[in-house]
């Protein structure tokens, strides 16, 4: 698989799934855009990391909820690389709570960022993409978004939404020679999952046929695959990569 001379935009790369997408696209050969929205320091150590491997990188800040922020992420990109031909939607947020509990708020920021955000960056991205006549977007969805869990009714639905999301975008954006793609990870070790107490872990690995729980660089590797030549004759699919926990 050899991604030589493309350019890779990875939302939310500054940590967890995210930064290890972005350093194997950089590791296959992509120049890459990390784009993160507070954690700058996160970001730029990245980028370094991608510079070491002899690639292109830059930290762009931008909260993908905001359109006006991608759009100037868009052009960043475009004035340092000239190109795109990689989108992942990968930025993503949890507010948990029980329906009872759940605040609008709570409820708005996980659609605002999960759902509205990957919306955001592909209309802004697929324009460029169309332009091209080329282009691969894979979407990090959740196995949550396929199974549902108590206390993620706003998570659930928003990574749910992502894959009829990519489905449409896949039948609409094929003629123009673009493929779209989701992964749905199972359980990932990042900052996200980490606050989760001992015994939850547990119970999760009892749940997995591979007995373990996954790396960021499972995931990196199947948005890897999405992302090549590898898979032209792919669009519109949602790879579970979760150990074999949803099946
Ligand atoms: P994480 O460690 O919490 O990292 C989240 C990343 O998203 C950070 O880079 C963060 O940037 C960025 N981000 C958050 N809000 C953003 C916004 N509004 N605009 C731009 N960037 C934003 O999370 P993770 O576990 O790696 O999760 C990555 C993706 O995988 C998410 O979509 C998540 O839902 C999905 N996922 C995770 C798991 C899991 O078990 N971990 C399972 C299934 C799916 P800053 O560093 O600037 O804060």
């Amino acid at each position: 698989m050899q991604l030589k001379g493309k350019t890779a935009v990875v939302t939310g790369g500054s940590r967890g799934i995210g930064r290890a997408i972005a350093l194997e696209l950089a590791s296959k050969g992509a120049n890459v855009a990390v784009n993160y929205t507070k954690n700058s320091a996160a970001a730029d150590a990245v980028v370094e990391e991608i510079k070491a491997m002899g690639k292109l990188g830059i930290a762009v800040k931008a909260d993908v909820s905001s359109i006006s922020e991608v759009e100037n992420l868009v052009i960043e990109v475009l004035n340092t690389f000239g190109s795109i031909d990689i989108l992942v939607n990968n930025a993503g947020i949890t507010r948990d709570n029980l329906i009872v509990r759940m605040t609008e708020k709570e409820f708005d920021d996980v659609i605002d960022t999960n759902l509205k955000g990957a919306f955001i960056c592909t209309k802004a991205v697929s324009r460029v993409m169309i332009k091209q006549k080329s282009g691969k977007i894979i979407n990090v969805s959740s196995v949550i978004g396929i199974v549902g869990n108590s206390g993620q009714s706003n998570y659930a639905a928003a990574k749910a939404g992502l894959i009829g999301f990519t489905k449409s975008m896949a039948k609409e954006l094929a003629k123009r020679g673009i493929n779209v793609n989701a992964v749905a990870p199972g359980f990932v070790q990042t900052d996200m999952t980490s606050s989760l107490p001992e015994k939850v872990k547990e119970e999760f690995i009892k749940s997995i046929p591979l007995m373990r729980i996954g790396k960021p660089e499972d995931i990196a590797k199947g948005v890897a695959f999405l992302a090549s030549e590898y898979s032209d004759y792919i669009t519109g699919q949602v790879i579970n990569i979760d150990g074999g926990m949803v099946m």
